[in-house]
């Protein structure tokens, strides 16, 4: 005899009088007199079923005694219901039940599995495989999956080659930590976690697989931030033979291909912005452009007129709010307490509000009259009615500020639309940042990354001038890949290490094997890498890429159901020739 002829997902009237066998999990258990009605769940949805004194008064008993989560089995007839549930797919019918089995009790579980639980944190993450039972999670779980499917599908109808590579492997600079493993065999050696692919993907274009791709784990022990995951998945992939032209136009096919499939919403057009332009307009080299909202650049209306705290900063910048001058003292007192959180870091905000009438109005009247107050206006394009917020201090943090504020506004404004899809290009990113505290040069994407060709004259003097063949994409305001076009030349990829501070032998002995590879007829090539979890964390909406994944860390890099990281016995220690005091 057969499991179940049906999910609980499934049934409505064209079932009618048909007799069907089904499984799942208690929800929800209802006595009415004479009827008891019991909800029976699986990931497909949720059935009625009713069990009848008068009809049945053994089963009716059975019933009573069941619990929630109980694992059940079931045949009955379907019926129409009495009072009909439009919001439920299966809410038009019930089953009337012939026949039941438990299959397994369950303890009562320690948070109730609805929508909205009653369950904190810490206790959903030691019992996630109770949390998993949820549907807003199962939903994220069964679009995870969808998105790895579409995902490819359409690599592969594109002629990619999913192949796999190595965990155990040495370091791969993305510019976190390794994660490292202690080699038993070889005491005192250790193998490195990859933080990407990145190599060996490179090494696979040596060998001739020209379009690459692999949905792979990575591997990266940072400091603790909020929505980061020691270990996450990427869509890693690789081309031989392109330019960055190439690539953008493949990937954003790839990209409106999963939002098309799982959301039903077509992109026409990806815009392309220069990583300069964007964080002069947007704060941000992560844009979200579902709305306008520029940065103002305004030192030059008000800069020299006496106003201190203008006068003695670098930037000024603004933010003018559509509709703004309605703003209550109220509202402006909560954005400046907002802007003020330690996280932000601004001292204080400035507000003019542009009036109807001409006369408008700002927190520094005092320091500037109408005729300057306009100026202000004509500069940052603002309309009568409008309001702009004005952030001043030194570039960059002001700036990032200002990008800041930029999305809160729109957040209280509800101007980012959930349901808009807004994926941009960021390019020409310089190929170095310059650390203040090491006095070194980053690679601000990696050390892998081709500067632009017309560039690689100022490698010898100016290298912060170089700009990379590096593109991002953002999608709705949040980063959700990025990769580069890649050196393929021994000689000028030494430099590049020579300048972010290798020796001869320190590269040699890091990435020989790639310089070595190089060697041996390597093609031109570039590739990207696409975080899946975050992928599907804008895609649904959501901040939390730990919803996204079955069983995550928490905030502090721990699995709580697990109970890892975890000490290891002094044997094993000692095998791994590990001493700890
Ligand atoms: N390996 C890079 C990363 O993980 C992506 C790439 O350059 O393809 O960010």
């Amino acid at each position: 005899m057969s499991y179940r002829t049906v999910n609980n997902g499934e049934l409505n009237k064209s079932y009618l009088n048909k007799v069907v066998k089904l499984c799942g999990w208690v929800q929800k258990i209802r006595n009415l007199g004479g009827m008891t009605f019991v909800d029976i769940r699986d990931r497909y949805g949720i059935t009625q079923l009713v069990f009848n004194v008068d009809k049945n008064p053994t089963l009716f008993e059975e019933a009573r005694k069941l619990g929630r989560e109980y694992v059940i089995k079931v045949e009955g007839t379907v019926i129409l219901r009495n009072s009909i549930n439009r919001k439920m797919p299966t809410g038009e019918i019930e089953v009337e039940v012939n026949y039941l089995s438990i299959l397994n009790k369950s303890k009562t579980p320690p948070f109730t599995i609805e929508n909205e639980t009653d369950g904190g944190d810490d206790l959903r993450m030691k019992y996630r495989y109770l949390d998993l039972r949820r549907e807003p999670i199962q939903n994220n779980i069964i679009l995870r999956s969808e998105v790895a499917f579409h995902t490819r599908n359409y690599l592969r109808t594109q002629g990619f080659l999913e192949i796999e590579t190595p965990f155990l492997i040495k370091s791969t600079p993305e510019g976190a930590r390794d994660f490292v493993v202690p080699s038993r065999l070889n005491k005192g050696s250790f193998y490195a976690l990859p933080q990407s692919p990145q190599t060996f993907k490179q090494l696979l274009m040596v060998s001739g697989y020209d379009k690459y791709y692999q949905i792979v784990k990575c591997f990266r022990d940072e400091d603790f931030r909020a929505d980061r995951q020691p270990e996450f998945t990427q869509i890693d992939c690789e081309m031989s033979f392109v330019e960055i032209e190439d690539i953008l136009n493949m990937f954003e096919n790839l990209i409106k291909e999963i939002i098309y499939k799982v959301k039903g919403v077509k992109i026409d057009k990806v815009p392309r912005i220069k990583y300069s332009e964007s964080i002069r307009d947007y704060g941000t080299d992560k844009p979200d452009i579902r709305f306008e909202m520029k940065v103002k650049h305004l030192n030059s209306v008000c800069k020299g007129k006496g106003f201190n705290l203008f006068d003695s900063s670098e930037t000024i910048v603004g933010i003018v709010v559509p509709g703004g001058a309605e703003f209550s003292r109220k509202q402006i007192d909560s954005l400046t307490d907002w802007i003020k959180k330690p996280q932000i870091g601004c001292s204080g905000m400035i507000f003019c509000k542009f009036n109807t009438e001409g006369r408008h109005k700002s927190s520094v009247d005092k320091f500037f009259n109408n005729e300057q107050l306009e100026s202000w206006r004509s500069e940052s394009g603002a309309n009568n009615g409008d309001m702009i917020l004005i952030l001043a201090g030194d570039e960059k943090s002001t700036i990032n500020a200002i990008g800041l504020l930029r999305i809160e506004l729109a957040e209280r404004l509800k101007l980012r639309d959930p349901n808009l899809f807004k994926p941009v290009w960021i390019t020409d990113f310089p190929l170095f940042e310059f650390d203040e505290k090491s006095k070194k040069y980053h690679a601000m994407h990696h050390p892998f990354t081709s500067p632009n060709d017309d560039d690689v004259e100022l490698l010898k003097n100016d290298p912060l001038k170089v700009k990379a063949k590096a593109y991002d994409m953002a999608l709705n305001g949040t980063e959700i890949g990025g990769g580069s076009i890649r050196i393929f030349n021994k000689g000028l990829q030494n430099e590049v290490f020579n300048l972010l501070g290798f020796s001869d032998v320190e590269a040699n002995e890091k990435f020989g094997f790639l310089m070595e590879a190089f060697e041996y007829g390597a093609p031109p090539h570039g590739g990207i890498a696409f975080g899946l979890d975050r992928l599907c964390a804008v895609i649904s909406g959501s901040d939390s890429i730990r919803d996204f994944i079955p069983f995550p860390k928490n905030n502090s890099g721990k699995d709580i159901m697990l109970d890892t990281p975890s000490k290891i016995d002094d044997d094993q220690l000692k095998d791994l020739g590990i001493n700890i005091d």
